[in-house]
């Protein structure tokens, strides 16, 4: 079975906007979440993403999946920084508002997906969908096919 960090070096080769970043990928115990990542305050150097053991016996596919998402998210979250110190911003208003949270989740599994990640981030959202954990408000399965679909993927 391919390491967690093997894993997260092939799924960031597909984030050219993330070279340079030191990201850590490791498991983790989370309460109601697939995955999350953190940064410190000031540095956002080395990033961290944190995926749950109860990921850890899926498929590689799976778990390239929420890899790719949680990267989007920091893609999406540096794309969108204005300052330093705007990360941290950016998770205050992720922890406040849910629109705002149902809203990232989309943009994240959207990128995730225009990345070529779709077949991998479809097979996570089933067995996700299956096991009944939080999904924060993502994607769809229909809607993601639909997406790859219009993208011109064949599935
Ligand atoms: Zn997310």
């Amino acid at each position: 079975m391919d390491s967690l960090e093997k894993l997260g070096m092939e799924v960031r080769k597909h984030y050219p906007e993330l070279d340079g970043y030191r990201i850590d990928f490791n498991y983790r115990f989370l309460r109601n979440a697939a995955a999350i990542y953190h940064y410190t305050k000031y540095v956002i150097d080395p990033l961290q993403v944190k995926i749950s053991y109860d990921i850890k016996n899926r498929s590689r596919k799976s778990k390239r999946g929420i890899i790719a998402h949680e990267l989007a998210h920091i893609y999406l979250d540096l794309k969108n920084m204005r300052r330093p110190g705007g990360l941290s911003a950016e998770v205050a208003r992720y922890n406040r508002s849910k629109s705002y949270r149902i809203k990232s989740e989309i943009e994240a599994d959207t990128v995730a997906v225009v990345r070529g990640f779709g077949p991998d981030l479809l097979e996570f959202v089933k067995t996700r969908d299956e096991d009944a954990i939080d999904s924060h408000g993502g994607l769809t399965v229909e809607e993601i096919r639909l997406l790859m679909k219009n993208l011109g993927y064949l599935i």
